[in-house]
């Protein structure tokens, strides 16, 4: 293996520094559970590793006024023990708690997992669908990007020589909100999603569908957010209809990769099935949140 040099800084100017100064490839190391193995078999060779974990703050989650603060560095074990956190976004949760094995969530990222740019990856939907924001810092100041503008296609992103992202937003919930990831494997577990789908949602006090957003993992070249099933169902109680109007945006959505894991047909279908399903349970714990 070429020579790889490593930093820790306990700053994030000092981090951004590292990065910008870099001649050639430098690379924001998090949990590493990408990173390493893609260094260990040669398909990331860059010249700079920047550790983010010993700058204060990109670990842990904390409350700011109505809205949590998720650092980028946060293992997913912390993330699902979070009794607040769990609560107010589950599918975030159920999202992260599907990333790997126990021994991967000791290390495991949400960060990594959007800035490694897998279309597949298990944490970006929910994210998404809960209209989370990437703190982003480097070397031109901070700014708030959107998740699902992160990520533009596999392996490629949306930030910048020297850019990290610092930290997670959720936005506040209003009341009746909730949420679910769901995703189809091949296996029971230990797998790379065929097809995910997270939804969040609102309800009034009738049970009518205030405010939607829906995201779709791996049938698309990027993690997609999907207005269109949005407006499927906000007006209705979920009913038979728009359950029906919801699958069939999530469907038109779709353009995936035929592969041996899924043709594109039944990567398709399923998109509707799973969207259908984790709305379904997105309701039925708003109702009561
Ligand atoms: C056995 C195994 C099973 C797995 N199962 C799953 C699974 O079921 N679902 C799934 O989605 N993934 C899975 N993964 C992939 C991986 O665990 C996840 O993508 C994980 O979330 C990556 O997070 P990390 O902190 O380890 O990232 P790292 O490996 O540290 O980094 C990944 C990439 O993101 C970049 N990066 C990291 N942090 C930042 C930052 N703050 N700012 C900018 N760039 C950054 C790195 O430079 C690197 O390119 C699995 C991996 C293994 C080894």
């Amino acid at each position: 293996m070429p020579r790889v040099s490593y930093t820790a800084p306990t700053t994030i100017d000092d981090a951004v520094k590292a990065l910008a100064a870099s001649a050639g490839l430098a690379k924001v190391l998090s949990g590493g559970t990408d990173l390493l193995v893609q260094l260990k078999s040669g398909r990331a060779r860059p010249e700079l590793i920047v550790d983010t974990k010993r700058i204060p703050g990109m670990i842990g989650i904390r409350e700011e006024g109505d809205k949590f603060v998720i650092g980028a560095a946060t293992p997913g074990v912390m993330i699902s023990a979070d009794e607040r956190l769990t609560k107010a976004f589950p599918g975030i949760v159920e999202g992260v708690d599907l990333i790997g094995s126990t021994q991967i969530q000791g290390r495991a990222s949400i960060a990594g997992n959007l800035c490694n740019g897998s279309p597949a990856a298990d944490s970006v939907p929910a994210l998404i669908a809960a209209g989370a924001k990437a703190s982003i810092v480097g070397p031109k100041g901070r700014r708030d990007s959107p998740v699902e503008d992160v990520m533009l296609g596999p392996r490629k992103l949306a930030l910048r020589k020297g850019e990290i992202v610092v930290s997670f937003l959720l936005p506040p919930r209003p009341p009746r909100s909730s949420d679910a990831y769901l995703r189809f494997i091949p296996r029971t577990e230990m797998d790379i999603a065929v097809v995910g789908a997270g939804v969040s949602l609102t309800v009034d006090g009738a049970g009518t569908v205030t405010a939607a957003r829906v995201s779709l993992g791996a049938v698309a070249a990027r993690v997609l957010l999907v207005p269109e099933a949005a407006q499927a169902i906000i007006g209705s109680r979920l009913d038979r209809a728009a359950q029906d109007r919801l699958e069939a945006a999530a469907r038109a959505a779709c353009r995936p990769i035929d592969d041996k894991r899924g043709t594109v047909e039944f990567r398709i279908d399923v998109a509707g099935v799973l969207t259908r399903r984790a709305a379904m349970i997105a309701l039925d714990r708003a109702r009561t949140n």
